[in-house]
């Protein structure tokens, strides 16, 4: 569908202005000249408006079919791409494979997403190195992520949601839930008095515990057990588990958005939703693809 740049820029151009072209100057709704390169010119004021301007794509050296083979990989692949598997798929440097995959992990996030909401299991999980076995781990030096996942009757799972938190008190856990799961949602979680909160914030509460037969197959939490066992996964196999907690949040949100669209019968449409995300999606710095995403966590 996309044999050179001009097919990816009009395919950008005609998500970016679903409702029809507006001018960037002059505001104006109208018609525009095409005019090369992935550029619209303003019948109006002349200006010529770049599809690219203004999102993820904003100044970017990289073809734009090259972007478009990027985000084919990383919508149909199971487990998505890492970086060196995306460098050597696509032949361009580990740098320009990074840059993409930083910034398309930043426009997986939609900004209108819906709370969680109904029964919701929240749990802390840790993240980065080998757990030692034994202890629960609170407190300790690996890096702590939040998971929140909806819990559907009579079974299955719904949406999770992760944060990559400073510590498993309630002054981290509190604003994750607040964010992320809908007022008057049931809240699942274990007796840790970091939820402590939930209740006069709006909450149910219930706490689960595991049960006294001490039953090893038996899990308090089964959906965030699940979720962060796959996340592990993720982490240990498709990116041989060399993942810097500067960077922790923005795999932390790739794994949300393939995780929430599973069932989807259409990889194509996952693909378009992933481009029609990235044209409504800010720039995103060099600094932000080197040394971390900042996002307002
Ligand atoms: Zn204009």
């Amino acid at each position: 569908m996309f044999p050179d740049d001009t097919a990816c820029a009009n395919f950008l151009a005609r998500l970016r202005w679903l409702g029809g072209f507006i001018c960037p100057a002059c505001k104006t709704a109208s018609s525009p000249w095409n005019e090369s390169r992935g550029r619209l010119a303003c019948p109006i004021c002349r200006y010529q408006a770049s599809v690219s301007a203004g999102t993820i794509f904003d100044k970017t050296r990289t073809a734009l079919t090259t972007w478009f083979e990027a985000a084919w990989h990383v919508t149909t692949a199971k487990n998505g791409m890492s970086a060196k598997t995306l460098e050597r798929t696509l032949g361009t440097s580990y740098r320009v494979a990074w840059t993409i995959l930083q910034r398309f992990r930043v426009a997986m996030v939609d900004a209108e997403r819906k709370q969680l909401s109904g029964d919701v299991e929240v749990d802390e999980t840790l993240v980065g190195g080998v757990q030692q076995g034994g202890k629960r781990g609170r407190g300790t030096t690996k890096s702590v992520v939040a998971i929140a996942v909806e819990i559907k009757r009579p079974k299955g799972f719904g949406r999770v949601r992760m944060r990559y938190v400073p510590d498993a008190s309630g002054t981290s856990l509190l604003p994750f839930v607040q964010d992320v799961i809908a007022p008057g949602s049931v809240v699942l979680t274990d007796g840790w008095g970091g939820y402590n909160g939930l209740s006069e914030n709006g909450y149910t509460r219930k706490i689960t515990v595991l049960s006294s037969s001490g039953d090893p197959a038996h899990v308090s939490m089964p959906g965030v057990h699940r979720v962060a066992s796959l996340l592990k996964r993720w982490i240990l196999g498709t990116h041989q588990g060399s993942v810097v907690p500067a960077h922790l949040q923005s795999y932390l949100e790739e794994f949300t958005f393939r995780f929430n669209r599973r069932t989807s019968r259409s990889r194509g449409l996952v693909f378009r939703r992933l481009i029609e995300q990235a044209v409504v999606t800010g720039p995103i710095t060099e600094d932000d693809v080197t040394h971390g995403y900042d996002w307002g966590l």
